[in-house]
This record gives C-alpha cells, structure tokens and sequence, in this order.
C-alpha cells in the first residue's frame, strides 16, 4: 500500500520544476520592491492628506515615487496621476474625455486589438451614444495607418491606439498615429502597459494626451495603476470625494502600493538593458520550435515585437491540450489575455490578425522575464516538443461550455469527481459523478471502467489535470479534463447547475485488496 502510495507521488511531484513563461500576465515582484514596501507598511502609516509629520513623510514619499514613475516615461511629475490599476486608468480616459465631448463631438477611433479594459469600456460608451469605430490591423498585427487616416475625420474626439499588444507584443507607431490624430485636433490615449520595462517609452515626444500604466507588469505590486494626463489636456474627476491626486482621484492613496511602484521604476534602465538579453532568448525558443514543428507559426514580425513576447501557432496541436501538459511539467505559458482565459472563446486579437477560430485554437503566447534562463528554454521546448510527438499521454480537453447535457448522461462517459471533502461540501457535484479520495487516487482503480470516457473533474480544473495524466499513465484510454472545473462550469451552465447538481452521485469505497 505504502508502495502505491509512493508512486502515486512521485507521479504527481515527478515534474516539480517550475517555468514561469508568463510575464504579460504579471511579474514577480522584485526584492528590493518588495523592500520598499515593506518599510512603508512598516513606518511610514501616515495619511498623506494630513499635515503633521508623519503625514508629510508619507506625501513626500508618495512625491518621490511620482518622480520616478514620470522619469521611467519622461513625463513630468503633475502629469501623473495614481490609480487603482491600469484598467481604472484606462476607463477614466475614455469616460471623463467621452463626458466632455458629447453631444458636440461624438466619435471615437480604436483598434480591434486592444485590451478587455478598452473594448469593454468602449462597447459600454456605444450605449450611451458615442460612436466608435475600429481601424483594422494587417496580419502582422500593425494598425494599418492609411485605414487610421481615412477614418479621424472633425467628428473624432479620441484616438485610443495601444503601444505594445498583451498577447502578441506587437508595438504600434504611437508617434504616427498621434500625427494623424493631430491633424484634426483629435486627443490620443495610449496603453502602455505591456510596454514599460520592455522598451522605451516618451510620452512627450510622441505628444499622446493620455497614458496608461500599471505597475505589476514590470515586478511592482498588483492594484496599483498610473495615468499620464498631458498639461493641458482635458480631463474631469471621475471619482468624487477628497482633494486627493490634485482633485483628479478622490480615496486615501495606497502608499505603500505607490512606493513599490515608484520603486519598480526605478529598475526600468536596468530592464530596458537587459532586454536584448531577453530577445536572444525568445529567438532560441524560436529557432527551437521550428525545427521541432517546421509548419509553427510566429504571430508576429521580430523588428516590432517586444523582446520578451512571442505568440506561436502550432497547427493541428490544440492549445488546451498543450497547456495542461506544459502545467503538468510545471510551465506557466497562456492562451491570450489573463482577463480571457477560462473561456473557451478565441482570441479577438488573433481574430484581428485573421487567423481563423481553429487556428487561435492552436496558439500559445509564451512571455519570457528578467530571471527566465536558457536551461529554462531548453525545459521548455522539450517538454512541447514530446507533447507534439506524442511522447506524452494526450488528456482531452472539456471547457465548461462544451460540458452540456449529451455528455453528462452519456452512458459511454464515466464521471469522477476528484474535488477534496470541503469542496463537496460547499457544492454538489455533477451528476452521476464518482467520488474518490484525490489524494489515493490508486486505491480506485479497479473500480474505474476502462472502457468508458473517464470524466475528471476539481475545483478549478488544475489537480484534475494532474489525476488525468495519472490515470493515462494507468492505461486509461480515454481520459478527458474538465478545463476551469466545477466552479468554471457552474458559472458558465448554472442552468445545468440548478437543474442537475448532486443528482445520482455515489462515493466509491477503495479496492479491495
Ligand atoms: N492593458 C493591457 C495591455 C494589459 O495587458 C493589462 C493587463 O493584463 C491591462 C491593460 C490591465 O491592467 P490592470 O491589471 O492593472 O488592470
């Protein structure tokens, strides 16, 4: 028994290394931010709004950390302004710029490929009767700029063109896009979050109204944000209370957010010197990957991409599949957005570009960071290169969306709930399902027909994937994982949910001996 158990384990923890290939979705936050932090939580409490001494220190710190903020972007200091994160930056913008055009100008111009906290801002703004119209991108992802200049007409009050694109680090030319812009006295917002740290930024010689930032993307904490308002551009309050951040954002500041974000800029030479480090890198991965699958794809051309970011398409290799194997071995690689992932919904920004639905199907983006090694790059492209040749054990992919009916009553499909007591206490599960034991997965074997679908499914996704792969090297044929969960599948089917949940489960005993 001991035994099994051991291999149960040693299967599990077999692969215990750990690549973090996914910088575009965050950073590590690095030591001496981390530092920084902790000695502003530590001594530095005070209000920064209040006037006695402790208060004063917090505001000069917050002063300091500004400074280095408008240094990283070669702003100056009063064009900065604090925010929770990049997406509030970037609903400001478009909220507060949209209330002081309407009804006299009513227009908008943005790219298919922008960020969730753009598109969505934006779909909200058509509601209220702004209209907005996208330019289209060619299929290396470049804005094309004679469609720009054909669309920017005296009705357009806002350009709102990103720098560096989040999932396939293509860079736009902001400073001919804010020329166009100009020329019929349009303002020009700019996301520049993929962009700080990565590669230069100059917001004043570009001459752009607005820009967006966000310290988590370049090793500072999560939940901290900064917007550059060029002086003299337009721009109203839009949240209302204290006079904090001049008047322009009410709420106590999150100082300590605020120094490790100042401090996080502070490393930006040092990021930007190591950048071409982190090319040579990316071109090894890529080199790599084409003599392990010739026919892959880069979605992008290497003279405008950021030096860390490269989207790859394997054709015929289904990114959900190569995931899960890439998570099993302990890599950290995505689909697309951090925002996106969870939902079986192709990539809008690949959609863009013009790759088909199948084709976004089969693309990873891998986004490569200050610590990523060689031998990091070496792991990597073993572990896909065995998953494409089929040296591994494939595991299929169910998203909660593909999850209905047919397959929950499918008489060929076995369902095996692998959730831990408290999960199956909180929720039922789905029905007809197996419960076991997950941490003695082995003890059920017998059990668990080997002429069925097996159905595995957890919390969210994760340890199932890891007892598919178990179960495969078992010699279970047909094991499939339910991508995002229970949770994943009670969000997106709560009608199922509601009508099935608990219905016809049974708790499965161990073998016996
Ligand atoms: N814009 C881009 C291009 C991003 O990649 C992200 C985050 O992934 C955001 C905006 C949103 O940033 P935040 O997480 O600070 O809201």
């Amino acid at each position: 028994m001991e035994i099994q158990m051991f291999e149960f384990l040693k299967h599990v923890f077999r692969f215990n290394r750990r690549v973090y290939l996914d910088h575009n979705a965050t950073t590590p936050v690095s030591n001496r931010v981390r530092r920084k932090i902790d000695q502003a939580l530590k001594y530095h409490y005070g209000n920064p709004s209040s006037f006695y001494g402790i208060g004063r220190k917090s505001a000069e710190l917050m002063e300091q950390a500004r400074g280095q903020v408008a240094g990283a972007i070669h702003a100056d200091p009063p064009e900065i302004f604090f925010t929770g994160c990049a997406t509030e930056s970037n609903n400001a913008v478009l909220k507060s710029i949209s209330a002081h055009f309407y009804p006299k100008k009513k227009k908008i111009i943005s790219t298919p490929i922008e960020h969730p906290s753009i598109l969505n801002t934006l779909a909200y703004l058509e509601t209220q009767g702004i209209v907005v119209e996208y330019c289209p991108v060619d299929s290396n992802g470049q804005v094309l700029l004679a469609e720009l200049e054909k669309r920017v007409d005296d009705e357009t009050f806002l350009v709102c063109c990103m720098l560096a694109n989040n999932e396939t680090g293509v860079i736009q030319d902001i400073a001919a896009v804010t020329r166009i812009a100009k020329q019929h006295g349009a303002l020009v917002l700019t996301d520049c979050v993929q962009a700080l740290g990565k590669i230069s930024i100059d917001v004043h010689e570009w001459g752009v109204d607005y820009a967006s930032f966000s310290a988590h993307k370049l090793y500072g904490p999560k939940g901290i944000g900064a917007l550059y308002v060029k002086e003299g551009s337009p721009f109203t309050p839009y949240l209302h209370g204290g006079h904090q951040e001049s008047g322009m954002r009410a709420g106590t500041e999150s100082l300590h957010n605020i120094v490790g974000f100042g401090a996080a800029c502070q490393d930006v030479d040092k990021l930007l010197a190591h950048a071409e480090q982190t090319r040579a890198l990316k071109q090894k991965l890529i080199q790599r990957l084409k003599e392990i699958k010739p026919d892959c794809i880069i979605n992008s051309s290497e003279a405008k991409c950021l030096p860390n970011t490269v989207s790859i398409t394997f054709p015929n290799v289904e990114n959900s599949g190569l995931m899960g194997m890439l998570d099993y071995r302990g890599i950290a690689v995505s689909a697309g957005s951090a925002c996106g992932t969870g939902e079986d919904v192709p990539s809008h920004v690949l959609k863009a570009m013009g790759l088909s639905d199948q084709a976004a199907r089969e693309t990873i983006r891998v986004s490569l960071g200050w610590s990523t090694s060689a031998r990091d790059i070496r792991y990597t492209t073993k572990v896909i290169q065995e998953h494409i040749e089929g040296q591994t054990l494939l595991v299929n992919m169910l998203t909660p969306a593909q999850l209905n009916e047919t397959i929950l009553f499918d008489e060929h499909t076995y369902i095996l709930d692998v959730r831990p007591s408290d999960d199956r206490k909180r929720y039922k599960g789905l029905p007809n399902s197996h419960e076991v034991d997950p941490l003695f997965v082995e003890k059920y074997l017998k059990q668990i027909p080997r002429d069925k679908q097996i159905l595995v499914y957890c919390p969210g996704g994760g340890l199932s994937v890891m007892i598919s792969y178990y179960l495969k090297t078992k010699g279970f044929k047909n094991v499939t994982n339910l991508r995002g969960g229970l949770d994943g599948w009670r969000k997106r089917r709560s009608d199922l949910y509601e009508k099935y949940a608990g219905q016809n489960n049974t708790v499965l005993q161990p073998d016996k001996e």
